[in-house]
């Protein structure tokens, strides 16, 4: 994968479970010599192009996440299909695919992990994951922010370039600023996941931040572009309608918060 031969994709997400991902339902059934596994998952990224799943399935069925493993899945096992890739609204260059298990066997030896620590594999993964994701937040604002700079410095109304204007400039310094903090907020989470220092907080304050900045900074760069920033020919409407993911995947807004919340009241007595 690190070569570029195989693309994955991490299936975790399920109709009936999205944020309360503890709730799925895809089940793994021990065959002896080898595992069954049976289930559907929704919006997977890559679904279309992976070679290699990664599947979140209980092994022992209970409500909640005790009871789930993890398992190396390859595409080309009979079983394994694409119910629909997704129509969305933005990252149209990524497929978000619908997938089915139905009788999928896969060899004991495909179970990456314990038995039955699978959550801890996919909590785990979601704290790097989070970062990446407050990363690419980050580059869309400071897309957006660019295009948005020049944009002013060109575009003359009133006899002047639209950035010489103060209201313009505070609009300015206040993208800037957030960009600003965003970058901050993920370099701190990346240098203690680096030192391996406990980082979940701090990549949930970091994803929390840098994606609700870039979806207010893209709104403010098509703003600044006027009518032009609303038409497809300007990249300022594609950046705000890839900004949007950035909130919801990876776990939503709401859910960083309560990851935030529960790591301080945790630390505070
Ligand atoms: C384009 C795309 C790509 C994705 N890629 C993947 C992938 O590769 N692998 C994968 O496993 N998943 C993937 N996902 C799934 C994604 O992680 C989920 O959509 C996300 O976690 C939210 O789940 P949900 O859509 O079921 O929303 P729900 O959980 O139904 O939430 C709906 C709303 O309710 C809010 N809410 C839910 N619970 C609470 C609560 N306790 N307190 C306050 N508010 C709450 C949410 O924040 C949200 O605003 C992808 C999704 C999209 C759209």
């Amino acid at each position: 994968m690190a070569s570029g031969e195989w693309i994955g994709c991490f299936c975790l997400s399920e109709p009936n479970a999205g944020s309360d991902a503890g709730s799925l339902t895809t089940f793994a059934e021990d065959k002896g010599d080898h595992w069954e596994i049976n289930g559907v998952k929704n919006w997977i990224t890559n679904g279309k192009e992976a070679g290699v799943c990664i599947v979140f399935a209980k092994t022992k069925k209970t409500p909640d996440y005790k009871g789930i493993s993890c398992f190396i899945v390859e595409t080309t096992n009979p079983g394994f299909s694409i119910i629909k890739e997704e129509d969305k609204l933005g990252i149209r260059g990524s497929s978000t695919c619908q997938l089915a298990f139905d009788k999928v066997k896969v060899p004991k030896d495909a179970l990456l992990g314990d038995l039955e620590k699978g959550f801890r594999v996919a909590m785990a993964t979601l704290d790097g994951g989070r970062i990446g994701i407050a990363s690419q937040a980050l580059g869309i604002a400071q897309g957006a922010f660019d295009y948005a700079i020049r944009y002013t410095k060109e575009r003359v109304q009133f006899g002047a370039p639209l950035s010489n204007l103060q209201g313009i400039q505070f609009m300015l310094a206040d993208m800037s600023t957030k960009i600003g903090a965003s970058r901050l907020l993920i370099y701190h989470a990346s240098h203690l996941k680096d030192a391996e220092q406990p980082y979940s907080k701090e990549s949930a304050q970091a994803k929390l931040f840098a994606s609700e900045a870039a979806m207010w900074i893209t709104t403010k760069a098509i703003q600044l572009c006027g009518g032009n920033g609303y038409t497809k020919e300007y990249p300022v409407e594609r950046m705000f309608r890839d900004a949007k993911i950035t909130e919801i995947y990876e776990g939503t807004s709401e859910v960083q918060r309560m990851v935030i919340a529960a790591a301080e009241l945790k630390a505070i007595h």
